[in-house]
């Protein structure tokens, strides 16, 4: 009897199932005791006894094999069955290395069962796609955590000139990972991985403090106005109560005045407002800025404006492409007029040609970032530049 009605009553010595048959229900056990076995050369194996609130059957409904094994009524039971779509639903939205480290224990399981009932064909591997996914993504990690012993990563700076005056005011910092291997890793690949896992906080560490030394490099090779060094902070960085108080230690640590320190926070992440706000008021006592990064992406909403006073607000850069567009000229002009009557100053991202650069200055834009400005280099080379 396979069904999902619930609560089922069964017989003693009745089959729940049988070997073989194709899975589409699980039971969990109310009462009762069920005898799981198997034939093997013609004759019945017991495999085990399972009694209440064991689940039975299970195995099957996860990874959609035929029954391995008999399940048997020793006594009257109740069983409530559950159905496949209630462990499909869970395991579609579990995380991806959870999912393969179940399968892999099943198909480890299926293997043993099949090495002692001597069926060899029972030997499978299961979902190996979604596996190869998963298992990359952990190796990543891995490489991920010794990557931050050794040198492969960098922190590169790219430049935010002041359109006005045509000088560099600032940069921001942009990790790179340059892997053995694979070559130069993404930090859109390796940051979100990152934040999956707590990793993120020992790479934003390393951002912080090479941000600073940076800093002080620049201020021993004489360059003045100190420009500032944004970096860019995530989810989980935000939600870290010391956040702040480790930013202003390493600045006090190396005499650095804390307005040259700026942390962009990605439009996406500022539905927190209550977290953000904190953010903000902390970091104003102590001189630091903030900017909203990707403004125009994500949600788009206004909402949060009306309360958080950032004082950057970058303009993400498929704004910037539009610029050529009637459309795209009014919604920018309009988005630069925003920002001047709430106070802030406007970075606009990926500027790549003169006449966007042009367009920018026309509609009285603070600042540009962009291939034109410069790409993302080594502290080498600005202290060559400079
Ligand atoms: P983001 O903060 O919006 O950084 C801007 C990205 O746009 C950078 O990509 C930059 O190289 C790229 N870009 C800037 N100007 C141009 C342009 O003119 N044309 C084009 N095609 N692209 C341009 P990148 O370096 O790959 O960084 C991607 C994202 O990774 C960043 O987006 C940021 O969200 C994240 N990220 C980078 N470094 C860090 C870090 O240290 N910590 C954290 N939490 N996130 C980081
Ligand atoms: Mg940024
Ligand atoms: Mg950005």
């Amino acid at each position: 009897m396979e069904t999902s009605t619930p609560r089922r009553t069964i017989k003693a010595g009745e089959i729940i199932f049988a070997e073989d048959d194709a899975p589409t229900t699980a039971f969990l056990i109310e009462s009762g005791r069920v005898c799981i076995s198997t034939i093997q050369h013609g004759e019945i194996r017991v495999l085990g006894e399972l009694g209440p609130g064991a689940l039975l059957g299970e195995m099957a409904v996860i990874d959609s094999a035929p029954r391995s094994a008999t399940a048997s009524a020793l006594s009257d039971c109740v069983l409530t069955p559950i159905d496949r779509d209630q462990f499909a639903e869970r395991l579609a939205a579990a995380d991806p290395v959870v999912r393969a480290l179940l399968m892999s224990q099943l198909t480890r399981y299926r293997s043993a069962l099949a090495t002692l009932t001597g069926d060899v064909e029972g030997e499978q591997s299961t979902s190996a796609q979604d596996d190869t996914h998963a298992f990359d993504k952990i190796r990543l990690e891995s490489e991920l955590r010794a990557a931050l012993q050794s040198d492969e990563l960098e922190v590169r700076l790219m430049p935010i000139q002041n359109i006005a005056s045509s000088t560099i005011a600032g940069y921001e910092a942009l990790i790179r990972w340059q892997h053995p291997q694979r070559g130069q890793v993404s930090p859109n690949e390796f940051i979100r991985l990152a934040e999956e896992t707590s990793l993120i906080v020992p790479v934003g560490n390393y951002v912080l403090a090479r941000v600073c030394d940076m800093l002080v490099e620049l201020r021993k090779r004489g360059h003045s106005p100190l420009p500032f060094i944004a970096l860019n902070v995530s989810a989980r960085q935000l939600e870290d109560p010391d956040l702040v108080d480790r930013m202003l230690t390493h600045l006090r640590d190396r005499d650095l005045p804390p307005d040259r320190l700026e942390i962009e926070i990605t439009e996406s992440l500022v539905f927190n407002q209550a977290l953000i706000g904190n953010l903000l008021d902390r970091c104003h006592a102590a001189g630091m800025q903030v900017a909203l990064d990707d403004f125009g992406t994500g949600f788009s909403n206004l909402g949060p404006l009306l309360t958080l006073d950032f004082d950057r607000i970058k303009l993400d850069q498929g704004f910037t492409r539009a610029l050529d567009q009637p459309r795209g000229l009014a919604l920018v002009r309009a988005i630069v007029a925003m920002s001047n009557a709430l106070g802030c100053e406007m970075i606009v991202e990926g500027v790549e040609t003169v006449e966007q650069l042009e367009a920018l200055k026309a509609l009285g834009c603070d600042y540009a970032q962009g291939w034109l400005v410069g790409k993302p280099v080594s502290l080498q080379a600005v202290l060559d530049a400079g």
